[in-house]
């Protein structure tokens, strides 16, 4: 893709707007010229959206699903390009970008459209009266997505939003434009009617993402990102009262009992903490670890940690990435100082790395493994969205439960046992939206996704999402029997 990102609005690129610079992560120096969408930009957007909405709505949900079909035929078609421009914005790996990002995206598509096309429609018949519903899509829907992955995110909400008949504009984070830039060329190049799929890039509050949320035109607000962003949006939509759906931030529990495999838990645990750089909602922030292997597990977990590989993001063997920016950098480096304030034992970790080269320049922090904080902790409690865990002992199957459950978000948790029982009874007691037995991020993209508390609202995934980007209309009909 080229070094200028361009809005794509009723199937064209359009670009206008003042510019900004994104950065290589990696290097930190500037990557791509990105135009931001003023009002009127995002009139346009807007008014594109629903220009094509009611054609798009009256084609059947089998031509709506080959569309998606054909999305995600293109997306493998350009699928190393889509790798590059997702590393170039992110500094993923390589092996991450092609086996995780940019394949999730074809499966978003792929998968919705299968769901979409086999749902079944329900009848409810009593006597002489016949009840059915018709679900009908939400209109123009603004699809809000955060940074940290950015192509697998936006497709997550823009298959199932497309194939339930909306028409949609997307505002990418800031940070990392360039995937679903390159996904709206693919939408040109495939042919999706103009208007279906528009994207406009720019910031968030009192720019591009709050200039779209508060649109009269826009009829739904689908959003991942932060819980405090989720909230400034939620009242700048309270007065239209628009349905909103929002997966938001968390800080999750992971429970290490003394009867887990405990290889499995070491390294399950480097994936749920370290993986994209700590930089997934799901992530493992707090771990609990029972007392009889708190030493072990901490001081494997630490030692893992130490061995993770900085490398570049095309080498198949990186393992450890760069903050996204440096201002998060410098927010997550500012918990590690924080826990040595708040007397945190370090036990791997909480510094920057030095690599003698152009890296020096870019945003990277060190795998971090910290104990010694109280439940009360600034660490132990807010969301750092870095590489970082903490890890607390605990005696009983009830205090590792009330521990984890001390939270104000509930987005994921993860259970390591080997007493099936256990893994029911504990997993059935967590405030969590998703809870994982021995592993962790495995998913079926069927499977309702979202958070308890300040992790969310509603859930997508499956019929779920499809519940979200349609509305039922119940038809109730009296039937006169012996009559035409
Ligand atoms: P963020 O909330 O800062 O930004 C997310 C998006 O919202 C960006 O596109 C941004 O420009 C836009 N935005 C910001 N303010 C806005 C406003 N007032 N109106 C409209 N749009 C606005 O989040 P981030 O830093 O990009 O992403 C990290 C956060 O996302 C973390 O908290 C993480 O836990 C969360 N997250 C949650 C999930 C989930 O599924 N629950 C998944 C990934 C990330």
């Amino acid at each position: 893709m080229s070094d200028q990102v361009t809005h794509f609005i009723g199937g064209v690129p359009v670009a206008e707007g003042a510019t900004f610079a994104t950065y290589d992560p990696v290097t930190g120096q500037p990557v791509r010229r990105v135009h931001e969408a003023d009002r009127a930009i995002v009139d346009r957007a807007v008014a594109a959206a629903r220009a094509a909405l009611p054609g798009w709505a009256a084609l059947p949900v089998a031509e709506r699903a080959a569309w998606m079909r054909r999305l995600a035929d293109a997306i493998e078609e350009r699928f190393e390009e889509l790798v590059a421009a997702e590393i170039a914005d992110t500094g993923k790996s390589i092996t991450q970008t092609r086996t995780l990002d940019i394949p999730r995206g074809a499966a978003n598509f792929r998968s919705f459209a299968e769901i979409a096309a086999q749902r079944p429609e329900s009848a409810f018949h009593l006597r002489d009266v016949l009840s059915y519903t018709v679900r009908r899509p939400l209109g123009v829907v603004a699809v809000i997505v955060p940074w940290n992955l950015p192509f697998l995110l936006a497709t997550w909400k823009i298959g199932p939003s497309l194939v339930a008949g909306n028409t949609i504009v997307v505002k990418p984070s800031e940070h990392t434009p360039g995937s679903v830039a390159v996904l709206a060329e693919i939408a040109a190049s495939v042919g999706l009617p103009p208007g279906v799929l528009n994207v406009v890039h720019g910031f968030g509050g009192g720019s591009t993402g709050q200039f779209l949320v508060e649109h009269p035109g826009v009829d739904a607000v689908t959003f991942t990102g932060e819980s405090r962003t989720g909230s400034t949006i939620m009242k700048s939509v309270a007065d239209r009262v628009k349905p909103v759906s929002f997966e938001l931030g968390g800080k999750n529990a992971g429970l290490v009992f003394a009867d887990a495999d405990l290889d499995a838990a070491v390294e399950g645990s480097v994936r749920s903490v370290f993986t994209n750089g700590g930089q997934v909602c799901l992530c493992t922030e707090r771990l609990y670890v029972e007392r009889p292997v708190f030493e072990e597990f901490t001081t494997r977990l630490a030692e893992r940690a130490g061995r993770l590989k900085f490398g570049r993001p095309a080498d198949e063997d990186t393992t450890m990435m760069p903050m996204i920016s440096a201002e998060h950098r410098d927010k997550v480096l500012s918990y590690y100082e924080l826990a040595k304030d708040e007397g945190a034992e370090i036990r791997a970790g909480g510094g920057v790395p030095r690599f003698g080269d152009d890296r020096d320049g870019g945003y990277y922090v060190e795998p971090t493994v910290l104990t010694g904080l109280p439940r009360d902790s600034r660490v132990n409690r807010e969301e750092i969205f870095g590489p970082v865990c903490h890890i607390t002992p605990f005696d009983t199957e009830a205090e590792a439960v009330e521990l984890a459950n001390d939270s104000e978000y509930g987005l994921a948790a993860t259970v390591w046992t080997s007493s099936l029982n256990r893994a029911h009874r504990v997993a059935q007691s967590l405030e969590a939206g998703l809870v994982w037995v021995n592993t962790w991020y495995l998913r079926d993209l069927r499977t309702p996704f979202g958070g308890v508390k300040l992790s969310g609202i509603g859930r997508e995934g499956g019929t779920h999402s499809l519940d979200f980007y349609s509305e039922p209309t119940t038809i109730t009909i009296k039937l006169e029997p012996g009559h035409d």
